[in-house]
């Protein structure tokens, strides 16, 4: 189908033309075209839905919107209509998350695998080093987890040319937006309620979301195993957070960040983790998963001190190391699920989702890599967007890191680039609609709950779509515009 040209001068794209306008006629009859009457309706509708439900973050314009809880509120960024996606592929994404989820906890528990594998990135990467450093001294102290939670989201992306689903990460720690996804899909079933007629769409097409009830069962589920009806249940939280709404929806009652953890909280010689008088069952991590939530000593001894107690915690430093790239990349090497996964299956199950991922040990990707940077991202061991390399800065990344003697490389991991197709978005911000071309991001949520040889839960819990405007530069370098967004299963 033709690409108009007036879309994609408003969306300021000067790359990739042929991959957009291929991918038009599949998204857009659908969700693309509002028609201009209707546009002002939607849209207040959907402000006003989000404020009325919830669907909120703090407003960074507003002081103390980060700290107190109904000061400063914006509604969530959200596209104002679910992207349609193939059924077939959503379906193939949510039978992975229970596999995902027990792979997790298999790899957690072979620390030789984690050390051995992250081993070369601690020399080049302090704060791994120190995560692996706690790691270690849990062995030291042969401490181990009995009671093991997890609350994963795994991510993915449809590539377009192949029109397969391919895995971009699994998160392990402080997976977000358990809470406001699924107000995204509620926001969207409503708005088909009122206005799918005229738009040619059922509000059934958009799945349901259980994302904030299952995880909350998790936790509940775990602190009942935890056995104690006075302990409580810990939120770990940055100083300042504007995206506190999500948390809530969760979890209202205790909350401390890592500073306030080493001040107030105390281990005893049994092992129980006391805060404020009270007993924790259940550390729930929002922070901690980059180096910046650890300015200094402190909150590396509030890690260190939860992670030696008989709390459970969410993550483990185990399960934490799991999440990381280097050990995503390591897992798709040619039989390495084979030590952890029974279930042949499953593996071919997992082994399909992957993409090509590479350690810049291997001097024949490096090169390739050069050559054609714009086919990869270079990926650091960190967290919560915004540290990946694309594009010409690859190559003048790997070329840097070379000429500093490659040691530095190790701190890195080679991952192939996925091009979704784009698809026409009303993307809306601070109560501003902007249509663009725009790509997505499946993520789907798992909850897994072991208590020594019994899995007290493993399943599929919801799902949140992320949408951002397409560019030919993506990622991290400029802020972008990443939008809650749902599907609607085609
Ligand atoms: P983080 O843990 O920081 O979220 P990710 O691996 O999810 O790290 O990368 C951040 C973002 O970069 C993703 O949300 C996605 O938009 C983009 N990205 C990551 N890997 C790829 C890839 N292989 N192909 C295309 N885009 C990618
Ligand atoms: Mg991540
Ligand atoms: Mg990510």
């Amino acid at each position: 189908s033709p690409c108009p040209p007036a879309v994609l001068a408003e969306a300021g794209e000067t790359g990739g033309r042929e991959e957009r306008c291929a991918s038009r006629s599949v998204s857009d009859a659908i969700v693309g075209d509002i028609p201009a009457g209707l546009l002002p309706e939607i849209l207040s509708e959907a402000l006003v839905w989000s404020a009325l439900h919830g669907l909120v973050v703090g407003d960074r314009n507003v002081p103390r919107s980060g700290n107190i809880p109904g000061v400063g509120m914006v509604h969530a960024p959200f596209a104002l209509l679910p992207v349609s996606f193939p059924k077939s592929l959503w379906r193939q994404a949510c039978e992975l998350a229970p596999i995902f989820n027990e792979l997790v906890d298999r790899v957690s528990l072979d620390s030789k695998f984690l050390q051995e594998s992250l081993f070369r990135t601690r020399e080049v990467d302090t704060f791994t080093g120190r995560l692996l450093d706690i790691h270690a001294k849990m062995l030291e102290l042969n401490k181990t987890e009995d009671i093991r939670l997890g609350l994963h989201r795994s991510d993915y992306m449809l590539d377009s040319a192949t029109k397969r689903l391919y895995q971009i990460e699994l998160n392990t720690i402080s997976a977000s937006f358990p809470g406001l996804g699924c107000l995204v899909s509620e926001l969207h079933r409503n708005l088909l309620n009122q206005f799918g007629k005229q738009l040619g769409l059922d509000s059934r097409g958009v799945p349901g979301n259980t994302s904030v009830s299952r995880f909350a069962e998790a936790l509940a589920k775990a602190w009942n195993e935890y056995n104690d009806s006075s302990s409580i249940v810990l939120v770990v939280i940055k100083p300042e957070e504007h995206n506190m709404y999500d948390q809530y929806w969760l979890s209202t009652i205790i909350r401390k960040t890592l500073a306030e953890v080493d001040s107030e909280g105390e281990l005893l010689p049994d092992g129980t983790f006391r805060i404020g008088g009270r007993t924790v069952a259940v550390v729930y991590f929002r922070s901690g998963y980059s180096p910046n939530d650890y300015p200094s000593e402190s909150e590396w001894r509030a890690r260190f001190l939860m992670e030696q107690s008989s709390a459970i915690k969410c993550p483990s430093i185990s399960y934490h190391l799991v999440g990381t790239k280097k050990i995503q990349q390591e897992l798709a090497k040619p039989n390495v699920l084979e030590r952890f996964l029974d279930n042949k299956d499953d593996i071919e199950k997992l082994r399909k989702c992957f993409a090509g991922l590479w350690s810049l040990e291997d001097s024949e990707i490096l090169e390739k890599a050069m050559e054609s940077p714009e086919s990869f991202v270079l990926k650091p061991q960190r967290e919560g967007g915004g540290n990946n390399v694309y594009g010409e800065d690859v190559r003048e990344t790997l070329a840097k890191l070379q000429q500093e003697g490659g040691r530095g490389l190790a701190a890195y991991i080679l991952m192939q680039r996925i091009f979704p197709a784009s698809a026409l978005t009303h993307l809306v911000r601070d109560g501003t609609c902007r249509r663009d071309s725009a790509i997505s991001e499946l993520g789907i949520y798992g909850a897994y709950l072991r208590s020594k040889d019994k899995v007290l839960m493993n399943d599929q819990c919801g799902y949140l779509m992320r949408t951002k405007v397409s560019s030919s530069n993506e990622g991290g370098v400029a802020a972008g515009f990443a939008v809650l967004d749902s599907i609607y299963l085609t």
